[in-house]
């Protein structure tokens, strides 16, 4: 099986195959189809079995074949082509189509990096956030384009409360190890950026248990899910 016969694109499929992968993994079969269609998707997966590219290639496919919601213009679309285009009229702000929140800093680079490197054939552009370091360089990155924002929960809570971040426009939200967001008593800020989300959008979490407080997230959180467990 390839990557490209799972429904990638041209563009994906080539960073994937400089990236020296051949074949997808078993929850990379199963979980990109599902996404690719649009669907909530519960994913029981370690770290290791290749989640991040699971979920992270078909995400930046949607994001390039879906027209951006709150745009007037087609053409100002990034499939078009001409990702810049949005850019430079500078009275439309770009929004935050895609929201990752992760437990640790350590996970926020690593997902952006791969988000990077499996998007560098795209027009579109990510950012990490997390704490533990000055605010003011994120508040001046967000000024700019962020197609894919990477985050940790409590620092994505300051910018929020701070007002320096607008996601009313997130298309879809990847919950990574919803697990250890919850060992680390990340609940009730994701509760609280939950709530700042549009009520419409694809909404995709991965865990290595499911426990009952897991359960009771997804509950609340995903529409219809597809179960997949590798
Ligand atoms: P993850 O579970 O996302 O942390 O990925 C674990 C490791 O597997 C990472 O080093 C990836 O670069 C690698 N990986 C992901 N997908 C594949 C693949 N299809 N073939 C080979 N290695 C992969």
């Amino acid at each position: 099986m390839s990557f490209k016969s799972l429904g990638l694109s041209e563009e994906i499929a080539r960073a994937v195959s400089e990236r020296g992968y051949t074949e997808p993994t078993p929850i990379q079969a199963q979980a990109i189809p599902v996404i690719l269609k649009g669907g909530d998707l519960m994913g029981g997966a370690q770290t290791g079995t290749g989640k991040t590219a699971g979920f992270t290639l078909p995400l930046l496919q949607r994001l390039m074949e879906k027209p951006i919601s709150g745009q007037p213009s087609p053409q100002s679309s990034p499939a078009s082509g001409r990702g810049g285009e949005r850019e430079k009229h500078s009275s439309i702000r770009a929004p935050i189509r895609a929201l990752v929140l992760t437990p640790t800093r350590e996970l926020a680079a690593q997902v952006e990096e791969s988000v990077r490197l499996y998007g560098k054939y795209l027009p579109l552009k990510s950012m990490m956030m997390f704490g533990g370091v000055n605010i003011n360089p994120q508040i001046k990155q967000l000024h700019g384009r962020v197609d894919i924002l990477v985050a940790t929960p409590g620092r994505l809570l300051d910018h929020l409360q701070q007002k320096t971040v607008d996601l009313s426009h997130v298309e879809i939200l990847v919950l990574d190890e919803a697990d250890r967001m919850l060992d680390m008593g990340f609940i009730r800020d994701i509760k609280r950026v939950l709530a700042v989300l549009p009520k419409q959008r694809q909404n995709l979490l991965f865990s290595a248990t499911f426990s009952d407080e897991i359960k009771l997230l997804a509950d609340g959180l995903l529409n219809n899910p597809a179960l997949i467990e590798v």
